[in-house]
């Protein structure tokens, strides 16, 4: 067996499959290092299995509305926790054994060691030293817990998707994506949840408008929503825990402690003071637009980069430069005022493009136009349900060139990617408004706001 290749991946997450089978399409001899399993954070512990429990809370909710539609179903209809669990987990061999075949037929060659910079194009794995011009890391993030008393007391999201039934009473801390897509799948399955943020809204990275109306959505949904709120320790209680805070509120009690206050880049190991590649303070490696390092050859994507964490931004752009090492396409290049991304709440979060507040820091107040819409959602309203649907259009200039697009409500998930499209392409207003509408959806009020 060869120790020299084109290329050496570190990480076989969805980053690093991506760039390792694009580079061996294009005739490269392609090792990747990945001592955990296949796939990585999001086909194990993130985006797949969170999104199979998301489909189950949404499915609960659908039993609800089906009485009010008329169907005879029974007060209750219980889960079966561990049965949901398995279908997860089967669905999820699948997605790993694909990789597994893919990278077999492309002849990648699977180290399964954790690799560490020897020199630049020199890398440790076990027992061998691997050679290539070019290294690609691609290993990605973990979750970090406070530094305060208690902390080991609670679980993060890998421990959520090691419970084998739903807790009683959650406590969640964090409102980013995973803070404020646990408190909507757990609530949806029958958990009594409550959302501790430290600032004055959910999801603050977000346009200010979309916090606003996901709070109402928790609130309606249940989820007991707790602004200002910082937590000072966690004390064990019986079987439970015991939240106590900065302020001299009374503590609060839950089952289940679940931290989601952010995750941190796994670069701690590789050895990367050893070949001088620049990290941010936050410790995440600094690629620019070709996502190449401070150090030639050594290359990064993914959440372990100072680029989004997410699995589309990680993948692109790992294509993006295999297609450059190794094809002659120019690659696709990330463009961080086009980011589609949607957060999986109950109903969904979507958002593309500058939030209001961005669009006037950038162009100055009165160069901004936002259009909104808020109305009752056709399923929803006949099943009882007061939920709205709230869209928004960010536009700037004379010419209403459309740079935001913002939606909460049902469904807004798999709207957004066709008006990602549309940004992307320079839509103006005007293309909205001369675009003829699908009725009766919610899309349709997008291109109805005149
Ligand atoms: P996020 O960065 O999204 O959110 C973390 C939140 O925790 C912030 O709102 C932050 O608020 C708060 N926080 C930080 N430190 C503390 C603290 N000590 N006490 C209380 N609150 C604190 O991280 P997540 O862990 O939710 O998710 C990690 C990343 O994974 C996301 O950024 C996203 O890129 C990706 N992801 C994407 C998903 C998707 O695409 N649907 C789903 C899940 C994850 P503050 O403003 O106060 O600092």
């Amino acid at each position: 067996m060869s120790d020299a290749f084109d290329l050496i991946v570190l990480g076989g997450g969805s980053g690093g499959i991506a760039g390792a089978i694009r580079a061996a399409r294009h005739g490269a001899r392609v090792a990747m290092l990945e001592p955990g399993n296949l796939g990585g954070t999001c086909v194990h512990v993130g985006c797949v299995p969170k999104k199979i429990m998301w489909l189950a809370a949404d499915i609960a909710q659908t039993l609800a509305y089906a009485r009010t539609y008329g169907f005879a179903v029974p007060d209750a209809v219980p889960l079966d926790w561990s049965a949901l669990v398995a279908r997860r987990q089967g669905y999820i061999d699948n997605a790993r054994n694909a990789y597994l075949r893919r990278c077999h037929e492309l002849g990648i060659e699977l180290v399964p060691e954790y690799g560490r910079f020897d020199g630049p194009g020199r890398i440790v794995a076990g027992t061998r030293t691997l050679t290539a011009p070019h290294v690609l890391i691609a290993t990605g993030g973990h979750s970090v817990l406070p530094a305060l008393p208690g902390a080991a007391l609670g679980i993060d999201s890998n421990g959520f998707f090691a419970l084998r039934a739903a807790p009683r009473r959650v406590a969640i801390v964090g409102g980013g994506y995973i803070g404020v897509e646990l408190a909507g799948v757990l609530r949806g399955l029958g958990s009594t949840v409550d959302l501790f943020v430290r600032g004055q809204r959910a999801l603050p990275s977000f346009d200010a408008e979309l916090g606003t109306h996901l709070a109402d959505s928790m609130r309606a949904q249940g989820i007991g929503l707790h602004v200002a709120s910082e937590v000072r320790a966690v004390e064990r209680d019986g079987d439970g825990v015991r939240l106590q805070f900065s302020d001299d509120r009374a503590a609060h009690r839950a089952d289940v402690l679940l931290w989601a206050i952010g995750r941190a880049p796994s670069a701690g190991a590789l050895g990367l003071d050893r070949v001088g590649v620049r990290r941010s303070d936050s410790g995440h490696i600094v690629v620019d637009a070709l996502q190449a390092t401070n150090v030639p050859g050594i290359h990064a994507v993914g959440d372990v980069t100072t680029q989004p964490a997410l699995t589309p931004a990680a993948t692109a752009t790992a294509r993006g430069l295999a297609d450059r090492l190794f094809g002659t396409a120019p690659g696709f290049v990330l463009d961080p005022d086009q980011v589609p991304t949607v957060v999986f709440s109950h109903p969904p979060t979507a958002s593309v493009g500058l939030s209001e507040d961005d669009a006037c820091a950038r162009f100055g107040r009165g160069a901004v136009h936002a259009h909104r819409r808020s109305f009752r959602p056709m399923r929803g309203a006949i099943g009882g349900d007061e939920a709205r649907t709230f869209l928004k259009l960010v536009c700037v200039g004379d010419d209403e060139r459309v740079l935001g697009v913002h939606m909460h409500g049902a469904q807004v998930d798999e709207m957004l990617q066709g008006f990602a499209v549309a940004l992307r392409a320079g839509a103006r207003k005007a293309d909205f408004d001369a675009t003829l509408a699908i009725h009766p959806t919610a899309a349709e009020e997008l291109v109805l706001m005149h």
